[in-house]
């Protein structure tokens, strides 16, 4: 660059570190200005990314708090789309945890103008009894115990089949304090049938189950030899989590492994590797890869990519997040997890178009994504990326914090690796128009910008980064898009709302590579 270029763009270009003349923009927590999202777009950051990690720069009480402000906020003004929103993330299964979505739900419930509408939608988001001991829990901070919800949770028990309510009821048996029998309690629901009678004392300590999935989960809970625990899951009444630590020997586990689901498959790698059931050319080991292998069962299973990533990642670390277990990660298997890493997100279609992925790398992406995990948003960022360069022909891969970095990333790469890459950069300052800056100066032809990034841009002199994509337009004469991917619940964005070629899209979605996809086709 010379020193007349910077003269002259500083006539155009406004700092970072100060918001556009005649433009509304807040200050982010890293104290440059940036756009505020829509309220809804927030919403779903909420939904799909939730709060519970903070962020590099705000705690998860603070983040947590201006995200309840923003769905009250939205409550007020359209209940029924808030309960829609909740719904159709949670029920396809786009977000890695079903948390931020029962919290929303029972904030509705608490909310006067959405609390039919929130109980209505209780068995859609709770789905499990786990998310119905959550909800439970949230209900209970927000005071939201009416008489409609303890009918929607008396529904929750009384709409379900006896079979499905014993496997409910012997598979999830309390969490977060609440338990069945606290529910039952709550709720009071009539049983519609002898059996649901039967579970319900079953529940409350009474009496002898008639059906089998209890008969088997309490035997399971007395003396048994090995080979009788084995024939009670040969039996295929009682899932996995319903035989107690103890007893799952190798020999239990082999016996389990065909009927494992898809989830609890990814979840126990690192346990059936240590123990010995997979095993390098293993007949365990070939059901396992089949199994992970198939891509139309992954998706029925809404298995999402984040926690295929988190097993592969821990899997391939040769070691548990917790505990003692270590083990010798078989290739096979993790080549296995790839694959259903993508498969995952379903069916994308590629734009065709000129595609620069470009990957927030500063100190604040460091940050990690999710609780409990050792994930960054860097890493996040990283594999989204590698879904988008898999699908489309025409793509190159940057990364960039105050300059612009080599991303000697590819799909065909083990995703593992491609994580671990993102743990070498140093983490400095940030400026979110790195990206087209680089692309300008270097004459490098972009159709669509796809910047993934937590939004907290600030170290730019030259211009915020939606101002120098018009510069990019102008210059090149291409009418370039951006999709940026926020990666925190913020309410921040670099995206301009008055920009019809600017899209702000919801961190790890399991959509969001469609999402990307489908408004570069446009
Ligand atoms: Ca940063």
């Amino acid at each position: 660059m010379r020193y007349s270029d910077i003269h002259r763009r500083r006539n155009t270009l406004t700092p970072q570190s100060q918001a556009i003349p005649g433009r509304a923009m807040i200050p982010n927590a890293a104290g440059g200005y940036t756009f505020q999202v829509d309220p809804w777009m927030q919403l779903r950051r909420f939904l799909v990314t939730g709060t519970l990690a903070g962020t590099y720069y705000t705690s998860a009480q603070k983040l947590t708090l201006d995200n309840v402000e923003v769905v009250r906020e939205l409550l007020d003004r359209d209940p029924e789309r808030v309960v829609n929103e909740v719904v159709a993330v949670s029920t396809a299964g786009r977000a890695p945890s079903n948390d931020p979505a029962l919290y929303v739900l029972a904030l509705a419930a608490a909310h006067p103008a959405a609390r039919r509408r929130a109980a209505d939608a209780l068995p859609q988001v709770a789905r499990i009894g786990t998310h119905l001991f959550h909800f439970a829990e949230f209900a209970e901070a927000f005071r939201g115990w009416g008489r409609l919800l303890r009918e929607a949770v008396a529904g929750w028990y009384v709409n379900q089949s006896a079979g499905d309510l014993a496997y409910q009821a012997a598979k999830y048996r309390q969490r977060d304090g609440w338990s069945h029998r606290d529910l039952l309690r709550l709720a009071h629901p009539a049983a519609p049938t002898a059996e649901h009678a039967g579970i319900y004392d079953w529940i409350c300590g009474r009496g002898t189950p008639s059906l089998e999935v209890l008969r088997d989960a309490d035997a399971l809970a007395g003396e048994l030899t090995e080979r009788q625990v084995v024939k009670i899951v040969e039996r295929g009444h009682v899932s996995w989590e319903m035989i107690p630590s103890e007893k799952r020997t190798a020999s239990v586990w082999k016996a389990l492994v065909p009927r494992l689901p898809v989830t609890a498959t990814v979840r126990n790698l690192g346990a059936l590797t240590a123990n010995g059931v997979l095993k390098p050319l293993g007949q365990a080991t070939a059901q396992v890869v089949a199994r992970l292998r198939d891509a139309d069962a992954i998706r029925k299973a809404r298995v999402h990519p984040l926690a295929v990533l988190l097993a592969s990642g821990t899997y391939a670390t040769s070691h548990g997040q917790r505990g003692s277990l270590s083990w010798q990660p078989i290739p096979e298997v993790l080549a296995a997890l790839d694959e259903a890493f993508y498969a995952a997100f379903g069916n994308v279609v590629p734009m065709g178009k000129r595609v620069l992925l470009a990957i927030d790398v500063s100190g604040s992406m460091s940050y990690t994504s999710l609780p409990g995990t050792n994930l960054s948003c860097r890493a996040v960022a990283a594999a989204l990326a590698l879904v988008t360069a898999r699908v489309e022909p025409r793509w190159h891969a940057i990364g960039y914090d105050t300059e612009k970095w080599d991303l000697p990333i590819a799909p065909g790469m083990r995703l593992a690796e491609a994580v671990e890459l993102f743990n070498r950069f140093p983490g400095r300052g940030t400026d979110c128009a790195v990206p087209v800056e680089w692309a300008l100066e270097h004459r490098v032809e972009v159709d669509v910008f796809v910047n993934l990034t937590d939004n907290e841009t600030w170290a730019g002199l030259h211009g915020h980064p939606a101002e120098v994509l018009r510069r990019y337009r102008e210059k090149t004469g291409i009418a370039s898009r951006m999709v940026v991917v926020g990666l925190t619940a913020t309410q921040c964005s670099i995206a301009d709302p008055d920009d019809p070629l600017m899209l702000d899209v919801a961190g790890f979605d399991a959509a969001t590579p469609e999402v990307i996809s489908e408004f570069g086709r446009l």
